[in-house]
Parts: structure tokens; C-alpha cells; sequence
């Protein structure tokens, strides 16, 4: 793009391709367009990493915090709890382990896409830096647990447990707490941690449960199958024919793995991801002598504000992410750009998103041999239509002989039979078929959570959150006290999940505080509050909507249908994260408490 401000390119004819391709996505065969992990699929989300018989005595005790979910969620929330004197804190998993998204997720090459000084959270607390710019999975998960360690969160842990209904008691005000153990936990306060994208799904491909070869989903790896472990070495796949369904974040990290050791591997491919470079690297020693207390924080703030499209004198994190938007953001602030229209701003930015995209779709073909392939493999949308891929290995693996591509040219796979995949007409045998095909993520709150609430008055929270959620600062729903939402609800939408959880954490560690510290026993939301909420969250949509239509679907935008319903957890806060975050250190400073109500 010139600095006038002209594309070097027909704008006109990529919107066309743009709409073009994202319609071919949209479908009116009234196929669904996923199945539900349950019943004669619930295989496909057992745990792979424990021994199978565990059994224990059911609790019936009292303790101060339960917190579901045992994820940087929960671990941020006990951690923050500790920090303030909560005294018996209880986190119940239905993992194994601490660990969360990283104790399910140990796919070969599973690796954080932040930058991970700022996405492990509490570094500075546990006085250690990851080894690599972007961690890998089984250090990420080591330090999840160290901090389960580290604030003594192991002591009263339940794992293996998954619970299946919460009550509240009027009479004690307490939170009765069931699980599948047969515990019934008696809980002072009650946070849900439970993760945004925790319900793994299956694809709806007509035949999907007659396939008769070995399956399984990317987030339960089978290495007893594949050999090998999260750092690849897959060598019981050199005599298999490999089919892999889905490339997004996931795959494109797991797929270099599965070509470099399959005999043969067939990528089924719906819409690609846009993949750019990687350029991880090892953690200098140098970048850790200059770090002065508080690095952390600060580091996460300025990612956080360049992602977010505001302004910060240095970019510490300098990434693909903040790559990104800077060349977005010089569109709107940079020479001549004073006084522009909204319409002009919105022009700026649709260049310089179509002029990165460009950039994109042109690597591929310098990466990429065969011409074919490397054509399907361009993505036709706008950058943040779909969560963007980095990773400097996924584009050659496409250079193996023994690695194939299947586009479906947005149609996704046709059918499958007893002994492989059909797509485009033709079928392709295979004797391993994996999923990567996500999780859930717009559906019933209960159904991701596996459980619902019973508060005040027996309203039941899928009874009140029926037609859309409704909560204060994505954290309270009146009816439902002391229980705290935490992980994206009506909040603030960041790419970087631990740092919007921490912020949480803190905030919500403090409220607690406040109530113990004046012998409060109850904490709600006032209805005026929550009203008010949720129209500042709806008044958002419609922006974001105009938006989403123009993408290709995906989860971003609840599927090609932006608009409808919850979508993407209940809807995010207008003026963004760091905002919403300011909001809630302005909230606290001033002490008022403004929109709570205490007994
Ligand atoms: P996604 O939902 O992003 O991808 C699912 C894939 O399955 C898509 O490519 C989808 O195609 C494909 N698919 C679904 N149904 C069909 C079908 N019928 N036929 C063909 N293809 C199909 O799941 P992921 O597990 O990849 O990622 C989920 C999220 O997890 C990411 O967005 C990211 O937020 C997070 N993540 C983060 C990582 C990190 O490093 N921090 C790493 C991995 C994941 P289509 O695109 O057409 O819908």
C-alpha cells in the first residue's frame, strides 16, 4: 500500500473473492455441524492419562473457596485467594492433575501462540522464566502445577472429579456442591473456572460413528497408539495411512509431527488457517538479567494495549501479534491522519488488514512446492476472522512426499465410511483417523460446564440464561450469590486468556476479601447493575456483528450466524480488555463497591 493510502491491489475484487469464499462455507443442507461428545462418543473424551479405577471416600465437609476447574483459571483464583488469607481452598478437576487446557491438550508440538513471558502466568510469584519464547506443552504444564505447589493448592485438591450440580442454601448460606464422587461439598463461595473451550466436539460428517479404523480427538492423543509423546518421535505411525480433519490452531501445530513419521498423511482441509512465521527461540539470558520487579505486569499491559489498537511508545513483545496491529493501527495515526471519517478509518484499515493478508498468501507460495497445494492452502478472509496461526514448520510439511492435502473447497469432508474418508467424490483409506476439530464454544453453558446451578429461590442458571446470559462484569448473575463466572463471560476479549484470568482473579480475591474482612456472608449483584451490564455489553454488537458477517464462519463468529443468541461467551466488553481492566482497578481504588450488594 503507498503512503497515500491506495491499494497496490483490486479492492473491489478481493472483497468479491472474500464473500465468494465465505460463502461456500455457509450451508443450507441443514447437516448439524457438529456431534456431541456423549454417549457412544464419550469414549472419545476419557482420560487417557490416568489408570482407570480410581476410587474415594465422598466429601460432605465445608471449605471457604471451591473453585471447578483446576486451569490457570482456578489456579489464578486460588493463588489470588491465598494472597488475601482465604483459608481452605478447594479446587475441583475432573483432570488428573493441575493443569487445565495443558493437562488435556498434549498433542505432539502442543505450544503456547503467545508469547510465553506473558502467558504463564505468576512468574515472577514462582521466581522462574519459561525456556523458549513460546513454551512448549509439557513445560507449561510443569509450571501450572508448580504453582498449584507453590500456593499450596494441592492440599485440598479433588481430581478426577467432576461435579454435577450446585444448590445454594438459603438457611446457611453456603453453596452445596455435588460431584459424580458423591461428594456434597458445603462452599462459602463458589468460582467457575471451567474453561471456555474445554468441550471437545466431533465433526457432524454423516458416518462418523461407523468408521471401524483407530480415532480419537487431538485434545485425548492416543500415544499408546501413535508412540511417542508432546515432543513428537510418533514412530508407531510409520506403517499407517494417517487422516487428519481440521486445521486450525491445533492441527497446524500437530501435523509437522504426523508427516514426519507417517507412512502416509492426508490433511483434510475445510477453511485454512492463515499461518505466519513463528520464529520461536530459546530465552536469552541476557533478557533475564534486565528484567526489574513488575516486568511482568507491564509486559503483559503493553501487549495487551497494542492488541487491543491503542498506543505504547515500545513494543516489548514484538511479535506476530503486535506485527499485526501496528501495521493497523500506522493505517489510522500515522502522516495525514488527522480528523478521518469513521468511513475513512474503516477503509485504512480493510488495506492494511488486506495488505498483510497478501503478505500471507504470498509466503505460502514461496514455502510451498507444488503450486496446487500451496494455492488451497491461502486463506481468502480478514485477519482476525478466524484466530491467526503462527508456526514455521506447518507450510513444509506440505513439501513431504508423503503428505497430502485434501481441500474441500470449504464444503468440508463428505462422508465416512468403515475404512476411511470421502471428500471431493473420491475415497481415501485410512487406519488412523484424528479429530481436530476444536471445541465447543456457543452452546448452553450448562452443557460446556456439565453441570447447573440451583440459587435463590430454586431459579435454576439455565432457566434464567435460557434466552441470553446475564451477569455483572461478566462475574455475578443475580439469584446466584457468592458464585463467581470467571473465563470470558460479558468481560473483556484479549488473546492473551491468562492475563484477562489474572485479572479477574484479583479482582474478584479482593471482593471476597472486603466481605470476610466486615462479616459479610453474602455477595449479589443488584439488579440495576446487572441491567446496565448488559446493555453496555449488547450496545457493542452491532459494530462487532457488521463485522463477522463478512467472514468466513468459524467460532469467532457463532458459525456465519454473528448476531445470534450468546455467540462467543456472552458478548465482550465495547471498549475492550485493557479498558475493562482499568475499570476494574478504578473500581477498586474507589472503594465503593458500586453494583454489589452485601448481607
Ligand atoms: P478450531 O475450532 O480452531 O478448528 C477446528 C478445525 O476443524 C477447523 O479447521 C474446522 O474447519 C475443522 N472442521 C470442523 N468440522 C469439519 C468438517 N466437517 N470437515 C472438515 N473440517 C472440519 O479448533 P482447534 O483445536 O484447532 O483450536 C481451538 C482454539 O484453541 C484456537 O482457536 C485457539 O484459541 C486455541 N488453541 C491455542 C493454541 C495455543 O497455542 N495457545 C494451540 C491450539 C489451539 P473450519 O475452519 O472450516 O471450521
Amino acid at each position: 500500500m503507498s503512503a497515500t493510502h491506495e491499494p497496490a491491489f483490486d479492492l473491489e475484487a478481493l472483497r468479491a473473492r472474500y464473500r465468494a469464499e465465505r460463502d461456500k462455507r455457509l450451508r443450507a443442507d441443514g447437516i448439524a455441524q457438529y456431534r456431541e461428545v456423549a454417549g457412544d462418543f464419550a469414549r472419545y473424551v476419557e482420560d487417557p492419562y490416568v489408570e482407570p479405577g480410581f476410587t474415594r471416600a465422598p466429601l460432605s465437609d465445608e471449605v471457604d473457596a471451591l473453585i471447578i476447574g483446576g486451569g490457570f483459571g482456578g489456579l489464578l483464583a486460588g493463588a489470588r485467594l491465598r494472597e488475601v488469607g482465604v483459608g481452605k481452598i478447594r479446587i475441583v478437576e475432573s483432570g488428573g492433575d493441575f493443569g487445565g487446557t495443558w493437562y488435556w491438550n498434549r498433542y505432539p508440538g502442543a505450544q503456547c501462540d503467545i508469547e510465553s513471558y506473558i502467558y504463564l502466568p505468576l512468574l515472577e510469584e514462582l521466581g522462574t522464566l519459561p525456556s523458549e519464547k513460546y513454551a512448549h506443552g509439557p513445560e507449561i504444564l510443569a509450571h501450572a502445577q508448580a504453582i498449584g505447589r507453590h500456593y499450596g493448592l494441592y492440599d485440598e485438591a479433588c481430581f478426577q472429579t467432576k461435579v454435577t450440580g450446585l444448590e445454594w442454601n438459603e438457611a446457611d448460606r453456603r453453596w452445596i456442591v455435588r460431584s459424580d464422587r458423591g461428594d456434597a461439598i458445603r462452599a462459602r463461595f463458589v468460582f467457575m473456572a471451567n474453561g471456555p473451550l474445554s468441550r471437545p466436539k466431533l465433526p457432524g460428517i454423516p458416518g462418523v460413528e461407523r468408521f471401524e479404523g483407530h480415532s480419537f480427538h487431538t485434545s485425548r492423543w492416543d500415544y499408546a497408539y501413535t508412540g511417542g509423546d508432546t515432543t513428537g518421535g510418533l514412530h508407531r505411525l510409520a506403517d499407517k495411512r494417517v487422516g487428519i480433519i481440521g486445521t486450525g490452531a491445533t492441527a497446524i501445530q500437530c501435523i509437522p509431527h504426523l508427516g514426519a513419521f507417517a507412512k502416509r498423511l492426508t490433511v483434510f482441509q475445510r477453511t485454512p488457517s492463515s499461518v505466519d512465521a513463528r520464529h520461536n527461540r530459546p530465552t536469552d539470558p541476557e533478557f533475564a538479567k534486565q528484567l526489574a520487579p513488575g516486568w511482568q505486569q507491564a509486559r503483559m499491559d503493553n501487549f495487551n494495549t497494542l492488541v487491543g489498537g491503542g498506543y505504547q511508545e515500545v513494543d516489548l513483545v514484538g511479535d506476530g501479534w503486535t506485527d499485526v496491529f501496528r501495521i493497523l493501527m500506522a493505517a489510522v495515526r500515522g502522516e495525514g491522519a488527522v480528523d478521518l471519517s469513521p468511513e475513512e478509518i474503516a477503509r485504512r484499515v480493510e488495506l492494511a488488514d488486506m495488505t498483510k493478508m497478501e503478505a500471507i498468501r504470498s509466503r505460502i507460495g514461496s514455502i510451498v512446492e507444488d503450486p496446487a497445494t500451496a494455492e488451497a492452502l491461502k486463506p481468502w478472509y480478514r485477519q482476525f476472522c478466524k484466530r491467526p496461526c503462527f508456526h514455521d514448520e506447518y507450510l513444509p510439511t506440505f513439501n513431504r512426499p508423503n503428505v497430502e492435502l485434501v481441500d474441500t473447497q470449504g464444503r468440508g469432508v463428505e462422508r465416512i465410511t468403515k475404512t476411511g474418508v470421502v471428500a471431493e467424490g473420491r475415497e481415501y483409506p485410512v487406519d488412523c483417523l484424528i479429530f481436530a476439530t476444536g471445541f465447543e464454544v456457543g452452546t448452553r453453558y450448562q452443557r460446556r460446564a456439565g453441570y447447573d446451578l440451583v440459587g435463590r429461590g430454586g431459579l435454576a442458571l439455565s432457566q434464567k440464561w435460557k434466552d441470553r446470559m446475564s451477569t455483572f462484569q461478566g462475574f455475578y448473575s443475580r439469584g446466584f450469590p457468592n458464585c463467581f463466572f470467571m473465563l470470558g463471560l460479558q468481560s473483556g476479549l484479549t488473546p492473551n486468556i491468562p492475563h484477562a484470568i489474572n485479572e479477574q482473579a484479583k479482582h474478584l480475591a479482593f471482593v471476597v476479601a472486603h466481605a470476610l474482612r466486615h462479616g459479610h456472608t453474602q455477595i449479589e449483584a443488584s439488579e440495576a447493575a446487572e441491567r446496565d451490564w448488559v446493555a453496555l455489553i449488547r450496545s457493542g454488537e452491532g459494530r462487532s456483528t457488521e463485522f463477522f458477517e463478512t467472514c468466513t464462519p468459524s467460532y469467532y463468529n457463532n458459525e456465519g450466524k454473528p448476531g445470534e443468541g450468546d455467540g462467543w461467551f456472552g458478548g465482550f466488553h465495547p471498549d475492550g480488555s485493557e479498558a475493562l481492566f482499568r475499570l476494574y482497578r478504578e473500581w477498586r481504588a474507589a472503594g465503593r463497591f458500586d453494583g454489589l450488594e452485601f448481607a
